[in-house]
């Protein structure tokens, strides 16, 4: 959710793509009927806190499936 820039009431995303892995484009829609303003953002990956962790238990069966639930729920 963003807010929209002209009315201030809070906008809904409506499609959204990638530009590149650590760029998405959104397009996004004012929820305030009497604006209804349609407007497009970028985010992007802006700083690494920390990077992942260098584990050796990629082999590890419960750990692989696990990992990847994540990997689908970020993207
Ligand atoms: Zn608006």
């Amino acid at each position: 959710m963003m807010y929209c820039p002209f009315c201030k009431g809070p906008a809904h995303t409506r499609t959204s793509r990638y530009l590149s892995e650590t760029v998405k484009q959104l397009y996004y829609q004012c929820t305030n009927v009497m604006c209804s303003a349609t407007f497009r953002t970028m985010e992007s990956v802006d700083s690494v806190i920390q990077r992942p962790s260098n584990t050796d238990l990629a082999g590890d069966e419960f750990i692989a499936a696990h990992s990847g639930k994540a990997r689908k729920q970020s993207l």
